[in-house]
Formats: structure tokens, sequence, C-alpha cells
């Protein structure tokens, strides 16, 4: 039934996640998910904020730490080197590259530099640390590099956090891969994402409806722009069993004159077990693509819902 999906995702990755020995300590972090999984799906690019910036591998520690009203990233032992706006220039440098050809980042938790929530912050020797900082490599760069979705190793491990972030890399890698000129491709893009966006309620379906309606030719350059910004903020938002399920209903509505009674009880009788948590997604996901062999429908086959990754993965099975 998939029949659109685009090229390859490019996502940039904190190289000490590939197991590369950049970490101060000379050591690494290797996460088999990303390289054993996902680089079958991805092309990956390896970064390291604190080699990049120069300060080499073994190194002292660096960490977070609040001086003087400010959070700097600092030698742990010695406040008074500060490597902040080296890190910061690079992630500078790092956005500007990234832009255009990356789909996506995952960053290595707690780290001063890669960290993307709860990164210790030292109040000073004897004080404790406040857990709410962000790394400083990650903090500018997602402020440069906004529609770029950002995601931490560990809570890759969560399914639901993993679905999010894939189907948020290939839904802006699609993006990438539109002409920019093609308006009816902006239409397109929109009408495919139905579903997708719909599990986020459909009022934000409906809100980026009314942008998409309103574009012209003349338009379309700036109403891009608004569109996407708004659209990868949408994604981002957790897809509940709730709302899976609304959607789930819909798409059985498209074959409710095709349906014999009792297939149509045994959708529901799936769809409720998906609800109460004891199927994953790719089950009644699964049966409604029987039925749509069964039952062709362009609408529906157009849909990035059914399989918005490469399928050929396990990924979605906890979902
Ligand atoms: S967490 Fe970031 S800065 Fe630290 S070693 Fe890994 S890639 Fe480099």
């Amino acid at each position: 039934m998939q029949k659109f999906l685009s090229e390859t995702p490019r996502i940039a990755v904190s190289a000490c996640l590939l197991g590369q020995a950049v970490r101060f300590d000379g050591g690494h972090k290797r996460n088999r998910l990303i390289t054993d999984q996902l680089a079958s799906i991805m092309d990956i690019v390896p970064f390291c904020p604190e080699m990049e910036a120069g300060l080499g591998t073994p190194r002292p520690a660096i960490q977070l730490r609040r001086i003087g009203g400010r959070v700097r990233l600092v030698q742990s032992q010695d406040a008074s080197t500060d490597v902040t706006d080296r890190v910061s220039a690079v992630a500078i440098t790092r956005a500007s590259q990234f832009v255009e050809n990356i789909s996506g980042l995952i960053v290595q938790r707690k780290s001063p530099s890669c960290g993307m929530e709860r990164v210790p912050v030292s109040n000073g020797p004897g004080k404790s640390p406040a857990y709410n900082g962000i790394g400083v490599f990650t903090d500018q760069f997602s402020q440069y590099a906004p529609l770029i979705p950002i995601e931490e190793e560990g809570r890759m491990n969560d399914p639901i956090l993993r679905e999010n972030f894939l189907e948020r890399v290939y839904a802006l890698n699609r993006w990438r891969h539109l002409d920019p000129k093609d308006l009816k491709g902006f239409i397109d893009f929109h009408a495919r994402h139905k579903l997708l966006l719909m599990a986020r309620g459909s009022e934000a379906y409906m809100r980026l409806g009314r942008i998409v309606s309103g574009v012209t030719r003349a338009t379309l350059e700036q109403q891009r722009e608004v569109y996407i910004l708004q659209f990868m903020q949408t994604l981002k938002k957790k897809v509940s069993r709730g709302h899976h399920y609304n959607v789930l209903q819909h798409i059985m509505g498209y074959f409710k004159n095709n349906l014999s009674a009792e297939d149509k009880q045994e959708l529901i009788s799936i769809f409720d077990a998906y609800r109460a948590e004891q199927v994953p997604l790719t089950t009644p996901v699964t049966l409604l693509s029987h039925h749509l062999r069964k039952h062709p429908d362009d609408y529906l086959e157009s849909q990035y819902y059914f399989t918005p990754y490469p399928g050929t993965l396990a990924l979605r099975a906890a979902v």
C-alpha cells in the first residue's frame, strides 16, 4: 500500500551515542537503537560540540553553573574556565549547516552541552544543583533551527516518544523534498497528513487547513513558512490511545458500506482492545490495511498515517 515514502532522511546524532570515543573521559555511550536500528532507515551525521569547540579528549569535565544570575558552561573544577561562547558558536555553525538538510537531532541526555532537558545546573560547591538546565549546544541550536525535531537518547526508549520523533523526522523530510513553488504539492502535503494531524485533534487540522485554503501563488512562499512551523509544533503533541481510537473509527467509516457485520464487529473489538492497551497500534492498523487492500480508496491510500516511516522495523509495535 505504501507508495510515497521519499528519500532517506538524514539526522544528526551526538557522536558519543554512535560509539565514537569523544567523551571527556575518552569513552563513549553507544546506543544500539540508534546504531543498529535507526541507522538502517536513516543517514546519520555525527557531531560533538565539545570536540568541535576544540576541547579535546580526554578533557576536564564541564558543567552548567549558575553564576551571577546566568547559567554558564564552565569546568567543574575551575569555574573561571568558561566555554559557553565556544560551544554556542559551534551550535550556530552547526544550525546553519543542518537547517536545510537535517530532519532530526538525537542528543545525549544530561550533557551540559547536548542535554535537552533536566540537565543539572550547579549552584556552586556544597549546594544542591537544580535539574532544570538545557545543554548549551541544544539550547542555541533549537533557537536557530526551530523546525528540526530534537529528542534525547533515553526518551527514545519510550515507544510513544520514539514514534512521535520518527513521525516528525519523516514529515520534515517529505517537506524538504517539496518544490517550494509547487502550490499543488503544498496542498497535497497537507491533505496526506490529515489523519496524522487529526490524531492530534481535529482542531489542529482545521487550523492548518485555513492556512492552506488561503494560499495563492503570490503568498505561497510566505505562507509555507507559517504553515510548516505550526505543522511541526502540532506533530510534537503526544498522541493518546483515545486520539488514535477516534482516527481508527474515522477510517472505518470509509469502509462502512463494504464491510460485513462480522468484519465491523471484529474491527470494533480490535479498536476496543487497542484502547484498553491490550494490543499495539499496529494491530488495528494492519487490519484496516487489509480491508483497504480489498476495498481500495485513493484518499486513505494517500495517508501517511498508515506508514509514517518505513514499516520494516518493529519500532511501532509497542505504541
Ligand atoms: S554528550 Fe555531546 S559534547 Fe558530550 S561527548 Fe557526547 S557528543 Fe560530545
